[in-house]
Parts: C-alpha cells; sequence; structure tokens
C-alpha cells in the first residue's frame, strides 16, 4: 500500500513517524475513515466536515482543503480504484518535546491511505451483542485516536463471542464500540441526541435521512437499558458496518432481547443500498 505522510507518497513501509509525534505519546490526534462504493465516495463532504469539526474542537490548526482530493487520489493510485474500499485518514497533532503542554507552532502530521474493504452483502449479517457500562470519556463526539476505551470494550466482546459491545451510561445506551445504535419500538425509531455522549455518525444522518424520506417517526432520545423488553428491532450503524441488524442482546449473561431482522430495518437496508449503489 502507498500511503501519504510528511507530505508525500511512500510504500507503507518507508512511512514512519517520529517517537515524539504527540499522536504516539498521547493519542492527540483524530481519525476519519470514508468510504467508497465501486470507486466513488459516499458522504465525503460529511466526512470532511467532521475532521474540521473535530480539529476545531482540539484546537488543532490544519488546512482541510486539500483532504477531499488526497482521499480521491489515494484510491485512483490503488489496484482496487473501482471497487469498495475506504480511505484512513489521520491527523496528529504534530512533533514536539513530551510535555502536556501544547506548543504554538507545531505542525500537524497527516496521514493518509487506501484500503479495500468488502461493503457488500451485510444485510444478513446479524450481530449477536453484549451490553456494558460506559466507561469512556465524555468528549465522544471527538473522533479521537484516544481508542483505548473503545478497544476494551469490543474486546470484552469478541472474546466473548459477541460481534459488539453496547455501550450505556446512567441506564441508557449511548452507542456501541464503533457503531450507532437504534432501536424500534411500535414504529418508532429511536436514537440517542448528538451530543458528547456518541460520535455524530455520518451513517447515523443518513438514516434519519432515509426515516424522513420513508415518513418512519425517529425519536432523537437516549434509550433506557429497562427498555430492551419491549423493543421490536434494533440495528447498529457504521460506514463499514453500514446497517446491521442485531439478533440478540446480553447484558451480565442474561440475554435480554432476541429478534430475527425487523421490517424497518429491511427497508432502511433496501434504501440504503440504492443511495449507495445507484449513483
Ligand atoms: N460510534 C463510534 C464510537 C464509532 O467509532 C463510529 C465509527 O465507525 C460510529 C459511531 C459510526 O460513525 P460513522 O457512521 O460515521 O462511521
Amino acid at each position: 500500500v502507498e500511503v501519504y505522510l510528511n507530505d508525500q507518497w511512500m510504500p507503507s513501509q518507508e512511512a514512519t513517524v517520529s517517537v515524539f509525534d504527540r499522536s504516539f505519546m498521547f493519542a492527540d490526534g483524530i481519525y476519519e475513515v470514508t468510504p467508497f462504493y465501486n470507486g466513488k465516495p459516499f458522504r465525503i463532504e460529511d466526512h470532511v466536515a467532521r475532521v474540521k469539526y473535530c480539529l476545531q474542537q482540539m484546537n488543532i490548526d490544519f488546512d482541510i482543503s486539500a483532504l477531499h482530493d488526497f482521499m480521491l487520489e489515494a484510491v485512483e493510485r490503488s489496484t482496487f480504484s473501482k471497487e469498495d474500499a475506504a480511505v484512513y485518514l489521520q491527523i496528529s497533532r504534530g512533533m514536539a518535546p513530551r510535555s502536556h503542554f501544547i506548543p504554538q507552532e507545531i505542525k500537524p502530521t497527516l496521514l493518509l491511505y487506501a484500503f479495500q474493504v468488502n461493503l457488500a452483502d451485510f444485510e444478513d449479517r446479524h450481530w449477536k451483542v453484549m451490553a456494558s457500562e460506559d466507561f469512556r470519556w465524555h468528549r465522544c463526539d471527538i473522533k479521537s485516536t484516544a481508542l483505548l476505551a473503545n478497544t476494551m470494550a469490543n474486546d470484552a466482546a469478541l472474546s466473548a463471542g459477541y460481534d459488539e459491545n453496547l455501550l450505556f451510561r446512567n441506564g441508557h445506551f449511548t452507542e456501541g464500540s464503533h457503531t450507532t445504535i437504534f432501536f424500534v419500538k411500535n414504529k418508532t425509531v429511536y436514537t440517542h441526541p448528538e451530543g458528547r455522549q456518541i460520535l455524530s455518525g455520518i451513517t447515523r444522518k443518513v438514516v434519519l435521512e432515509l426515516c424522513r424520506d420513508l415518513d418512519i417517526v425517529v425519536k432523537e432520545e437516549a434509550f433506557p437499558v429497562s427498555g430492551l423488553k419491549e423493543v421490536d428491532e434494533i440495528f447498529l450503524t457504521g460506514t463499514t458496518t453500514q446497517i446491521a441488524p442485531v439478533s440478540s442482546v446480553t447484558i451480565e449473561g442474561k440475554e435480554m432481547f432476541a429478534s430475527q431482522k425487523g421490517e424497518i430495518t429491511a427497508r432502511l437496508q433496501e434504501e440504503f443500498v440504492k443511495r449507495t449503489r445507484e449513483r
């Protein structure tokens, strides 16, 4: 793979960063994953806008205007330029002597590369999940490379044979370790409101648009764990996850929800495939 680093394209084996890069010392950076369906970017403007938001929140001074073209170039340079792919990009605050203090004159480190990902046939991959306490920080709206809590939550799930870990805080679901959660109850779709407790998912945004277009009622409210027994459908969304039906939810070893793929999940998937593929 070719990667873009330090203002140039290079083979990944040659791409190295300083041990004093703040992304290495402090996870002081943000990242983004943008999908390409059959070589064509989907919602790339939204992904760039989220990068901009995160940089502002972290006070990282970086000009995002070239990111769009860099992402296209990463895919064009790859051997899979007409296939399904995604671009990973990361912007670190840059290199500085190790200190909590952030110096003024510091040049951010941009890393970017394309990778192949299978975005087809996701519709009937049912996810069996667990749920546990959300022990992340209180700025989950920032797509930070500091993903230790997310990777620990994900590992707790995968090592116990589950596909994802749904997190809850104060008795209400926030989001998955790398996904947004949607609940369907009495034909109404519920998802956590935007804010500091969740990442504003781009797929979340797309699904909310789909609901609007399909006349499906949405409530952006935190859903209580105690409400699981009244739920008809659960699905998870994310850039590479797309829209995944949840087949069961287990909390502390007890199965609290079990279902086949629901009607609303299926309708949203169908429309999602049209919007991502038929462009
Ligand atoms: N929530 C978290 C914690 C994530 O890491 C992600 C990213 O994959 C999502 C939600 C979904 O966001 P998006 O739909 O923009 O990929």
